[in-house]
């Protein structure tokens, strides 16, 4: 029986999926420092993780029985990866199974932003009962989103994802990416009807000048930040700014300068410069909707990643 350790957790239907399947998995987290020695111990096959488990030269070399790698999500940064391809190691991940919660997550922070929530949940509580009239009066300029123009920048999975659910609350969509010059959006409605739309994409200058929102979908390939003060002074005055992709993309030292000069309104950020220990003057920051890098962490996508990875280890072990 061919056994799966999947060290950093993995859902009840990736499971159930698996075991069905003749697999054995224990998804009993072992600490890095003892892993080599377990996996040749249970002689374990396959290897998954999501983020937090390294697997580096050291424990592909040291492991010979490893045939899987499988990352849980999208980012490969704690895998080896040309090393364990460059050994025969097949290297799986998931990358479509959280563009859905991700997509999701950038309305939650844009909702939060225009109606001045991420303001209003940590004042109420303070002085709702006794200054509510005040705090009222303070979130009276509220705007909708119906009508505006949304600057996806990166237009792959999440943000096409985000250009569907964009298109469908009313706003107008404009995109940028390197590679993708144009994309189909297919709006699937619970009626089964569908609509498609074919959004071409434009320039970065263009988007960022013309946008009331901006929402960044990219890759972390370079040090330097990819929107930084000059981007920012191509934007809107009174825009807003969302970064659910990767901490670094946008530079928080010249977003937090144009939040307090008043070139931008707000923020949402649910990625940063340093993870795990973000700026606190970025945490505390009154203009900034903050989640601690949860973008992906849904029920549904945990379910639909264990699904996935289960289902590319059952075909390469049956080719
Ligand atoms: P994707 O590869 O499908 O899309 C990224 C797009 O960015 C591609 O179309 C690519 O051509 C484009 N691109 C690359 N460099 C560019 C540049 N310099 N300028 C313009 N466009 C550029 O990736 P995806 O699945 O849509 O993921 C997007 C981002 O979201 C990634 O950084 C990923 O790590 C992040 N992410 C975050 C979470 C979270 O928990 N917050 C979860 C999943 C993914």
């Amino acid at each position: 029986m061919i056994k799966i350790l999947a060290n950093d957790g993995i859902s009840k239907l990736g499971i159930k999926t698996l075991e069905e399947n003749g697999f054995y998995v224990s998804s009993n987290h072992i600490e890095q420092e003892k892993l080599i020695e377990n996996i040749n111990i249970e002689k374990y096959k396959v290897l998954l993780v999501r983020s937090a488990t390294k697997v580096r030269k050291e424990l592909i070399d040291s492991c010979p029985e490893i045939k899987v790698i499988g990352r849980g999500g999208v980012g490969m940064d704690n895998i080896d990866v040309d090393y364990a391809l460059s050994k025969g190691i097949k290297v799986i991940n998931t990358p479509a199974a959280s563009s859905n919660s991700v997509a999701e997550l950038v309305f939650a922070h844009l909702f939060s932003m225009v109606r001045y929530l991420y303001h209003s949940n940590r004042h109420m509580p303070l002085t709702g009962d006794s200054e509510f009239k005040e705090l009222k009066k303070s979130y009276a300029k509220g705007i909708e989103i119906s009508g505006k123009t949304l600057g996806i920048i990166g237009f792959g999975r999440i943000g096409q994802e985000v250009a569907k659910k964009a298109i469908g609350l009313g706003m107008n969509v404009l995109a940028h990416d390197k590679f993708v010059k144009e994309a189909e959006i297919n709006i699937n409605f619970f009626n089964k009807d569908n609509i498609s739309f074919k959004v071409f994409t434009k320039d970065l200058e263009f988007v960022l000048k013309n946008s009331d929102f901006i929402t960044l979908h990219l890759p972390k390939l370079e040090e330097k930040a990819i929107i930084g003060a000059e981007e920012i002074g191509l934007m809107k005055t009174g825009a807003g700014i969302i970064n659910t992709s990767r901490g670094g993309i946008i530079d928080e030292t010249a977003l937090m300068f144009a939040l307090d000069k008043h070139k931008l309104a707000y923020a949402g950020l649910d990625v940063f410069e340093n993870e795990p220990n973000p700026s606190i003057h970025i945490c505390m920051h009154n203009a900034i909707s903050l989640t601690p890098h949860i973008g992906a962490a849904t029920l549904e996508a945990q379910e639909r990643i264990g699904l996935e990875l289960a289902q590319q280890i059952i075909t390469h072990f049956n080719d």
